[in-house]
């Protein structure tokens, strides 16, 4: 027999979850299913681990220079402490998604979902048939493992987190986010880390000073970067698992992850033959609103390959959620979206890179590298880079790249000044806070460099 429902939501991550509550709390009857955990990628094995053992990687730096403030540290790091307290903080936080689903009468439903048709869902295990006025799609996006021999004895994201035993040493293949956060998490817990990439530096899309200050901040740290190589094949050997690389070099590492990008999860749960139509990447092609070429079947989040962040995709929820059950027709903006990179040194940034800002005509570039002042005491030689990029008419705020301490927590801020349209002068009019890193954002005085027609002068 069919239940009746107003919406049903398949996958209960970021975007997921944020549509149904809304849903539900505006009246809607609303199951959502979920295969796997309550919170999605972000809750589970994305964000919020993440960042736990980003703090944890970040101790050794500290006691570092812990020593020029008169401190003597005999510290020692303990692996399985970090997995158990990090399960502790993930369920605790699955419970309370859990209870914010069921505070305004959401049904969940633990199982896998396949469409059967436009407004019809079926469980896999439990065999429910849930008819609906609308489908949401948001299944989010897995990890790819390249299909080379032995590609079994590596790993994803997914299984980092929760390694039996640390390893003595790992190789990452991928220069994106992921591998550079997880490079420096490994290398900061004491793994000998190797970063391999296919490019010739790492995070492809960035601003070329934060790619070039990552890279030598990952050097500083003792993680090997190594680049236009790929991995080509894994074997197992005792222990160990010995890489082949494409430049012929053997060697052999205690673990191996693939960081080499995800996919949207579009595979094997009905999409296709209900007539919802995928874009050249893909993932799930949708309108403004979210709309797929069914027009009972939302999609939001990962699976549609927009942007592949946690706050974009509760935005895009709540907009569905508002479109469909507020009266209230909501198309999320893209443009603008700030950007972290958790790693060591840490990145924030939001607008044009130069290259790109270069585009839009004459820019003013204005730069500062600086010690931070946590390691003036001691012989710590990591620079801090800030970068606001300008038009040369009217002076608007294309672009602010930050690398250093607390990058991410400034960008945030400045994501409002810039989606104001602030220009340099709002910037120069805010009072400098002092001592602080953030201050020299608002007292640059003459650009540092102009770009004219494309050139530097
Ligand atoms: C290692 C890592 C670190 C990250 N760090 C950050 C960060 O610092 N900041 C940030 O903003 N973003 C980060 N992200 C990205 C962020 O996690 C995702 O953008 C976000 O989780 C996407 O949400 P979603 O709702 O689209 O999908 P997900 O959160 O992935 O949820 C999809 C859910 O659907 C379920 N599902 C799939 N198919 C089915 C089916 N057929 N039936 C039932 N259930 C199904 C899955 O089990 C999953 O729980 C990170 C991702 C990773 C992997």
């Amino acid at each position: 027999m069919s239940e009746a429902y107003d919406l049903v939501v398949i996958g209960a991550g970021s975007g997921g979850v944020r549509a149904a509550r809304m849903a539900a709390n505006y009246g809607a009857k609303v199951a959502i299913i979920e295969e796997y955990r309550i919170g999605g990628t972000c809750v589970i094995r994305g964000c919020v681990p993440k960042k736990l053992y980003v703090y944890a990687s970040r101790f050794k730096d500290s006691f570092e220079v812990a020593a020029s403030f008169g401190w003597q540290v005999d510290a020692h790091f303990d692996w399985p402490t970090l997995v158990a307290n990090k399960d502790k903080e993930i369920a605790r936080l699955e419970a309370a998604y859990v209870a914010g689903l069921e505070k305004p009468g959401v049904e969940i439903i633990r199982d896998r979902a396949e469409i059967v048709d436009a407004q019809t869902v079926r469980t896999v295990k439990g065999a429910r048939t849930l008819s609906t006025r609308y489908i949401l799609v948001a299944t989010g996006a897995k990890p790819v493992i390249p299909d080379i021999p032995g590609r079994e004895f590596g790993i994803s994201s997914n299984e980092a987190f929760d390694l039996k035993k640390l390893p003595h040493s790992i190789l990452i293949e991928g220069g994106g986010y992921v591998g550079v956060e997880f490079a420096t998490i490994f290398a900061g817990l004491g793994v000998h880390t190797t970063l391999v990439y296919r490019g010739t530096c790492v995070l492809r899309g960035f601003d070329e000073d934060l790619r070039q200050g990552l890279d030598m901040g990952l050097q500083a740290r003792g993680i090997r970067v190594i680049y236009e190589t790929d991995v080509r094949a894994l074997r197992k050997e005792g222990e160990d698992i010995v890489v082949s690389f494409s430049d012929g070099v053997d060697a052999p590492f205690g673990a191996v992850m693939f960081a080499t990008g995800r996919s949207p999860n579009v595979d094997g749960f009905g999409l296709e033959a209900a007539g919802v139509r995928l874009n050249p990447i893909g993932a799930v092609a949708v309108d403004a609103y979210s709309k797929t070429s069914v027009p009972s079947i939302y999609a939001v989040g990962d699976v549609t390959g927009r942007s592949a962040l946690t706050p974009v995709a509760i935005r895009e929820g709540a907009a569905v959620a508002e479109t469909l059950f507020n009266n209230n027709p909501i198309a999320v903006d893209h443009s603008l979206i700030g950007t972290a990179v958790f790693a060591e040194p840490e990145i924030g940034t939001i607008g044009l890179t130069e290259a790109e800002a270069t585009t839009h005509g004459d820019i003013d570039v204005y730069l500062t590298r600086f010690r931070p002042m946590m390691n003036t005491l001691s012989d710590k030689a990591d620079r801090m880079m800030l970068k606001l990029i300008t038009l040369k008419d009217g002076g608007k705020v294309l672009g602010v790249h930050i690398i250093g301490p607390s990058a991410a927590e400034m960008i945030q801020i400045a994501a409002i000044a810039l989606g104001m349209g602030a220009t340099k002068a709002d910037f120069d009019r805010a009072m400098a806070m002092h001592p602080t890193a953030a201050e020299e954002l608002v007292t640059f005085k003459a650009p540092t460099y102009r770009v004219r027609g494309g050139v530097r002068v």
